[in-house]
């Protein structure tokens, strides 16, 4: 406009010129006040666009939220008002971080707790006691008995495979056949938990007939092989409806298993009850030939074990052994 007003009256004199300019400037007063106010807006909006490029404004405002943000502290904030705002905080941070890439490296951990702060909890937040192997074998039940003035009788409820006392002179009892190749019942048992090495040291035991490793009545002696024990003694017990004299077969078994322990230096000896499986012996008659043949010939034995795998075996060898023997 003021360039207009100029231009029109460039060619009058330099006094009228400017009171005509101040006309022109009362006449339009409004519209130049608005066009000023527009202006104002413009410079305004460019101003803060360009602080917020500069990244001035996210400064600004990273301080700001600072000073909203309480530092991270165990212990528990003031006043509810606090709470209030961190969860805000933590709710906005949350959503803002959706669409992060994961951080290159894991969060650092958390700070050790002091030593002997406080008292476990629970017993799960203890330390684990350390473990305490059992020093001889864990029998369901076990009852012990005087056997001489220098042995212990040791009657368990349990499984003869489990069974050792130092791994160096012990030994079990194998009711095995004549064959000595493994079978079923506590010979099965016994050459699955010793392993295949066990069948092999079998068969290298040279046959007396073909056939025939062990007649009744005898034992042969191996390594425990994978078994807990230091020693397997095989025995074969008689059939008791087949033999002549079962009873004399069967003393000859149990008598045999302690001649041949006491060769082998053998100090601890467990027997199963021989021929009271398959071969049909019955528990109470096989208690009574067993306790008095091992009482007989115990020999220097420290301890001689019984392991019953069966109730009806077990009862029979306890009754036997209380009318026998004093308990411990
Ligand atoms: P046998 O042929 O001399 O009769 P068996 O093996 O058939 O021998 O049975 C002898 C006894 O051993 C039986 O009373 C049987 O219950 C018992 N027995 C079987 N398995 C085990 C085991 N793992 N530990 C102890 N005794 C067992």
């Amino acid at each position: 406009m003021l360039v207009m007003a100029t231009t029109c009256h460039k060619h009058k004199p330099k006094s009228s010129i400017f009171v005509s300019s101040l006309t022109l400037l009362q006449r339009y007063k409004f519209f130049l006040s608005f066009v000023a106010v527009l202006f104002s807006a413009y410079l305004y909006s460019t101003i803060r666009f360009e602080l917020r490029e500069g990244g001035k404004m996210s400064d600004i405002q990273a301080e700001s939220h600072e000073e909203l943000t309480p530092p991270l502290s165990l212990s528990p904030p003031a006043s509810s008002s606090q709470v209030t705002v961190t969860e805000n905080i933590d709710n906005t941070r949350q959503d803002s971080t959706e669409d992060l890439p994961p951080p290159s490296s894991p969060p650092p951990p958390p700070p050790p707790s002091p030593p002997h702060s406080s008292p476990p909890l629970s017993p799960s937040a203890s330390a684990p006691a350390p473990a305490v192997a059992p020093l001889r074998y864990q029998a369901q039940e076990t009852v012990t008995f005087n056997l001489t003035e220098t042995c212990l009788l040791f009657l368990h409820r349990g499984d003869i495979t489990k069974w050792f006392v130092d791994g160096q002179s012990d030994a079990i009892v194998n009711a095995a056949n004549k064959r000595l190749l493994g079978g079923g019942g506590v010979d099965g048992a016994i050459h699955n938990a010793a392993g295949p090495d066990l069948l092999q040291a079998c068969k290298e035991i040279p046959e007396i007939h073909p056939g025939i490793r062990c007649p009744v009545g005898s034992a042969r002696i191996t390594r425990g092989f994978q078994l807990p024990v230091s020693h397997i003694i095989h025995t074969v017990g008689p059939m008791y409806d087949l033999e002549e004299d079962p009873e004399s077969k069967l003393s000859d078994a149990y008598r045999s298993s302690l001649d041949l322990a006491k060769e082998n230096e053998v100090k601890y000896i467990a027997f199963p009850a021989i021929s009271c499986g398959i071969y049909g012996y019955p528990y109470e008659e096989a208690a009574e030939v067993s306790l008095t043949t091992v009482r007989d010939s115990a020999n220097d034995l420290k301890e001689v074990h019984f392991v019953l795998f069966e109730a009806p075996a077990w009862k029979a060898w306890v009754e036997e052994a209380n009318e026998l023997f004093e308990q411990t």
